[in-house]
């Protein structure tokens, strides 16, 4: 039987739709208008269409952007003197550094001359021991997105077996410990599986809800998934299409024919958790607000 899609991007237009209602209150209260700034240091091309992305998403929820555009050589002293004054400026609500920042700079570092109430992103120490203690502020937003998604589909993590593949700081390791506090959205039994992990199949298979973050096509195929599982995508690969008329496509970590065929929800890519990304960082920029 095919699973049910799980849909990222209807489900994002909800969340953002929560955050534009909220936006508009604020702002019929005479409160300010939440202002997100990014921060780009550098040419990559995948970085300038993500700040692109995340500025028309701010205007579509009334929330008011701007970026800062630097050059490749900027040194990570200039960065750090940007950073401490978007830290002192009370109109700027949120401040998103957007990675990878060049080789040269150290990129913890960066992420800690953040004030931490203005950590939209949720990388900042100060963000990510909150949520080791079970008492998250800003929690990082593709995390926060794949939360958002099983909830808002009806697949309360609660009690469940979750398998998460990957244990990067930006996914993995903060995701683990989100579905595993004692928590709305968490209360999870929550193992982390890698690259270090003896048998992978057996583990995955173990799982109930099954999040796969490792950056690598087919790294969970059919024969990996336990029947009726809930299985998310947070991978994004570029891969070679020449059938297409610009020779790629984006495409998840999980091999999508195959495994629905097996799940019984599954969230594809694109589509799925990218959006749900976007909006986190709406919502994460009003709650910066104070909203
Ligand atoms: P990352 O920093 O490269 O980490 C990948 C993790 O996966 C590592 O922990 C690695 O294990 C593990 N891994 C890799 N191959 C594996 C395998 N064959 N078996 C088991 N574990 C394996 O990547 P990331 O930043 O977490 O991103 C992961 C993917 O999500 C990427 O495709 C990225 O583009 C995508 N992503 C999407 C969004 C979105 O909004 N849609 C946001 C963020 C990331 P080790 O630790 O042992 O090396």
């Amino acid at each position: 039987m095919a699973a049910r899609i799980i849909d990222g991007k209807a489900i994002a237009a909800e969340v953002r739709a929560d955050v534009a209602e909220r936006v508009r209150a604020r702002i019929e209260a005479g409160e300010s208008r939440p202002h997100l700034t990014a921060i780009l240091v550098g040419e990559d091309p995948a970085s300038h269409t993500y700040v692109r992305n995340k500025r028309i998403a701010c205007d579509e929820v009334g929330m008011s952007s701007d970026t800062r555009l630097l050059p490749a050589e900027t040194s990570q002293a200039e960065l750090l003197d940007i950073i401490r004054e978007l830290n002192e400026r009370p109109e700027v609500s949120g401040i998103l550094v957007q990675t990878p920042l060049p080789p040269h700079m150290d990129e913890p570092a960066v992420m800690t001359a953040l004030n931490p109430d203005k950590d939209v992103d949720g990388l900042h120490p100060m963000s990510l021991g909150r949520l080791v203690q079970g008492e998250p502020v800003m929690v990082p937003c593709t995390p926060a997105g794949v939360q958002e998604m099983l909830l808002r589909s009806g697949y309360d993590p609660a009690g469940k077996r979750v398998v998460i593949v990957g244990r990067s700081m930006l996914v993995g390791k903060p995701l683990a410990l989100l579905l595993g506090n004692k928590a709305r959205g968490g209360n999870a039994t929550v193992t982390l599986a890698h690259t270090g992990t003896v048998d992978l199949p057996s583990v995955t298979r173990e799982a109930e809800i099954l999040v796969v973050a490792a950056g690598r096509p087919n790294v969970v195929t059919a024969n990996m998934v336990r029947p009726g599982a809930v299985v998310i995508d947070v991978g994004t690969n570029r891969i070679d299409a020449p059938e297409r008329k610009s020779g790629s496509r984006l495409v998840g970590d999980v091999d999508f024919e195959g495994v629905s065929q097996v799940a019984a929800a599954i969230s594809p890519v694109p589509g799925g958790v990218g959006p749900m990304t976007i909006a986190m960082l709406l919502a994460n920029t009003l709650k910066a607000a104070g909203g």
